[in-house]
């Protein structure tokens, strides 16, 4: 394998709905299949559309079209009164199925599903295989008229860029041997993150067209945007991950394995946000074995949203995308290389007993699960196995691992407490919270 073909990898899938809504009526319904048909949130006629399905789209009728616009464009179309809980329903069976294909890490919205791809999984033969299957199961299990564009990509936000880049039924893979080149044919607001506001802030300052974007450095990026934004968008452009600061994490090595989910009203209280925590480590814990992974730090993020009075207090709360406004608390342990879910658990504990219990801490609605320093488990092994006499050979391959990982990956046993006192055996640091990633 040659370097280009070696780094050449996606680590995310974004799935897209084609039409949620209105492909639901037509899977209910089969008589409006092929049909012309428009979502309404209540039949009227100065209301507006939801959703509109592709034949209704063929005809200049979408989302935000006027019942009476649309009834011009298309005098027979068929309207339907939404329901909001038939499609909650159907996300679920979605999710289902393509978890029979590959884990959910994350649900940006009802008709949005996040896969991260893994090891092998990574390769592009791989991961258009298991896109296909996803499609092929969504058929299967839920229903023929339901349909999505997918989009391959290094991360992300590019991964959500290329599922909006071919519909209905796309698919889309962004290389990152081909990157920035193959997104510069693109507008400012197919950017998510660019709506018309910033659009025209952009524009303000000179930059109107992706080529002209692209054309700015880091700086010149973060000049821009006047934040930190811009440093992750000059990276995230070219294929790159990025921490907190936006400074450029390796993406050659797979770093960090994450699942997050947006709390069900009714869970949206510390003991609901604590089962779903729970829950969503077991299935990180899983994913990490199977891949044959080693981790050894873990990050929990909590999203809380704010009531009017507590946002007026707060002068930096930020906008979810859903609307809420919230304020967000995060912390990160680090802890020996491990893989059973006892111990991750344990530092999730550890976590979550220093989570904030202020008022504006009482409504969580986002909670995100990440375990980080991943080790691939034959490099730990080469150390486990390890002759115990021979100290300077242990130590070698110990500091090999610190330096290819971070130098608190590995210690000598002796430095470190005994296993079952938890709470001092892991080291518990604050991390920043993770803002401009509201909009996946
Ligand atoms: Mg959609």
């Amino acid at each position: 394998m040659d370097a280009d073909f070696q780094s050449d990898l996606f680590g995310f899938l974004h799935i897209d709905l084609n039409s949620f809504f209105a492909s639901v009526e037509q899977q209910l319904h089969p008589e409006y299949r092929g049909q012309p048909t428009g979502v309404v949130p209540t039949l009227a006629d100065t209301t507006c559309l939801i959703a509109a399905s592709y034949e209704a789209k063929a005809l200049g009728i979408k989302t935000g079209t006027r019942v009476l616009d649309a009834r011009r464009l298309c005098p027979g179309i068929i309207l339907v009164n939404g329901s909001h809980s038939q499609y909650a329903e159907y996300s679920h069976k979605i999710v289902a199925a393509v978890e029979r294909v590959c884990p959910v890490a994350h649900t940006p919205s009802i008709d949005e599903m996040v896969c991260q791809l893994m090891g092998r999984e990574r390769q592009p033969p791989n991961a258009r295989r298991i896109s296909l299957a996803i499609k092929q199961a969504i058929k299967d299990d839920v229903g023929e008229t339901l349909r999505c564009s997918i989009g391959m990509a290094p991360n992300r936000y590019l991964a959500k860029i290329a599922s909006d880049m071919q519909k209905p039924d796309g698919l889309i893979g962004l290389l990152p041997s081909q990157l920035p080149r193959s997104i510069a044919h693109l507008e400012l607001r197919d950017l998510p993150g660019i709506g018309a506001r910033t659009e025209a802030r952009l524009n303000a300052k000179g930059i109107r067209t992706m080529p002209e974007l692209l054309a700015l450095d880091r700086a010149g990026m973060h000049n821009l945007f006047d934040s930190v934004w811009g440093d992750r968008m000059y990276h995230w452009l070219r294929g790159e991950d990025t921490g907190d600061d936006g400074a450029p994490v390796p993406s050659d090595v797979q770093k960090s394995l994450g699942h997050s989910h947006v709390l069900a009203p009714e869970h949206r209280s510390p003991e609901g946000a604590w089962s779903v925590a729970h829950k969503l480590l077991h299935k990180a814990a899983m994913r990490l074995r199977m891949e044959k992974f080693f981790a050894a730090s873990l990050a929990v993020t909590i999203k809380y949203a704010l009531s009017r009075e507590q946002t007026a207090l707060i002068p930096k709360a930020k906008k979810h995308l859903s609307g809420i406004t919230q304020t967000g608390w995060g912390m990160e342990a680090r802890f020996r290389p491990c893989q059973d879910t006892l111990s991750l658990l344990e530092a999730l504990q550890g976590c979550w007993r220093q989570a904030p219990s202020a008022a504006e801490h009482a409504k969580p609605f986002f909670v995100g699960v990440t375990l980080r320093n991943l080790i691939p488990e034959a490099e730990m092994q080469t150390m486990l196995f390890e002759e115990p006499g021979n100290r300077n050979q242990l130590s070698a391959t110990m500091d090999k691992l610190n330096l290819k990982y971070g130098h608190t990956t590995l210690h000598f046993a002796g430095m470190l407490p005994a296993r079952d006192s938890a709470p001092t055996r892991i080291a518990f640091t604050q991390i920043p919270v993770q803002y401009g990633t509201e909009y996946m």
